[in-house]
């Protein structure tokens, strides 16, 4: 594997002294340098994963970046020479002084910045700051969730929580848009403009959607002391007909949300295994009553006849099966 400083000083410090690549003299060169650190760091997950020397999913190599790709980053470091001036102003070298329009409050100094331009041509600046988080007062309660296609999570407790309407909304603009996009004729000016119409509608959706889990994520993290969710395998059921509408959930970005919040709150989180077959045992007597098809939205146990809602009966299961991972505690069912 070739070092960073050769990489360096052939792709920086060389290349800019080639015609073709004379522009990597017109930006900092900080951001050229992380590019590399990046770089180097796929390698590095790659082969480790490759020797087994990983946990996770399989890492493939990295692949290549344009400067022509839809979404592009510059990432600028302490030693950048960045600042945000007092007037609130992001100054970067370079580039000179940007406006912000800042979402936030910065809880401590950054110690760098990521500039970020989307495929909806708009830019972002994010910030790495140190925070101290104390963990929220301890509560008595605990929760089970079970995701579903009819709702989009149904608690333990027996709360169905739907996709928000702004964010149908939302995903109606982004078909009309795509519609838009298909009648236009290759390569014109027209096309060109749908093709950003379509990019801002996406841009729409995710931002909704994001700030949808981040509500749900940090009601349920705040109120409960223990939080269990129904390992999906999101990777398996994104190979089968429900395709569609499991990335339009968007679960595997809210299980993420839940579990470094209950990390940073001081909150238990574990994910039960996906073959417990929730939707078909009795959360009261543990019967398994066998499969039921997905229009089935009501059953009655043939153990202890308790009639069951599929859906709030599966996130007791999860509830229950999650505390007899939890360590320290008995099992209860
Ligand atoms: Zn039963």
């Amino acid at each position: 594997m070739p070092k960073n400083a050769d990489l360096s000083r052939e792709l920086i410090v060389q290349a800019k002294r080639t015609p073709q690549r004379q522009w990597l003299s017109e930006v900092s060169a900080v951001p050229l340098q992380q590019a590399l650190r990046d770089l180097d760091q796929a390698w590095r997950a790659h082969q480790d994963s490759r020797a087994g020397k990983r946990q996770g999913a399989k890492v493939g190599a990295p692949r290549f970046k344009s400067r022509r790709d839809r979404t592009q980053s510059a990432r600028f470091t302490a030693n950048a020479r960045w600042k945000i001036t007092d007037q609130g102003k992001l100054s970067l070298p370079k580039i000179g002084e940007v406006k912000v329009k800042w979402s936030r409050s910065l809880p401590s100094s950054p110690s760098s910045v990521t500039v970020v331009k989307d495929a909806a041509d708009r830019y972002f600046a994010s910030f790495v700051v140190q925070t101290d988080d104390a963990p929220l007062p301890a509560t008595e309660n605990e929760v089970g969730i079970d995701l579903g296609l009819s709702h989009f999570a149904v608690l333990s407790d027996g709360t169905k929580v739907d996709n928000p309407r702004f964010l149908r909304r939302a995903e109606r603009k982004l078909r009309k848009a795509q519609r838009a996009l298909s009648r236009k004729s290759k390569g014109s000016n027209n096309r060109a403009k749908a093709r950003l119409g379509v990019a801002r509608a996406h841009a729409r959706v995710a931002d909704c959607r994001r700030e949808f889990h981040h509500q749900l994520s940090t009601t349920i993290v705040r109120e409960n002391q223990a939080v269990y969710v129904e390992d999906l395998c999101v990777k398996g059921l994104g190979r089968t007909k429900l395709a569609k509408s499991v990335h339009d959930a968007g679960w595997s970005a809210f299980v993420h949300m839940l579990e470094y919040k209950a990390a940073r709150y001081g909150r238990a989180f574990a994910r039960v295994d996906r073959f417990l077959a929730s939707s078909q045992t009795c959360h009261v007597c543990w019967v398994v009553d066998g499969p039921k098809p997905l229009h089935v939205r009501q059953w009655a146990c043939r153990a202890c006849q308790t009639i069951h809602d599929r859906d709030v009966n599966a996130s007791r299961i999860v509830l229950a099966a999650g505390r007899k991972l939890a360590p320290g505690r008995e099992a209860e069912s």
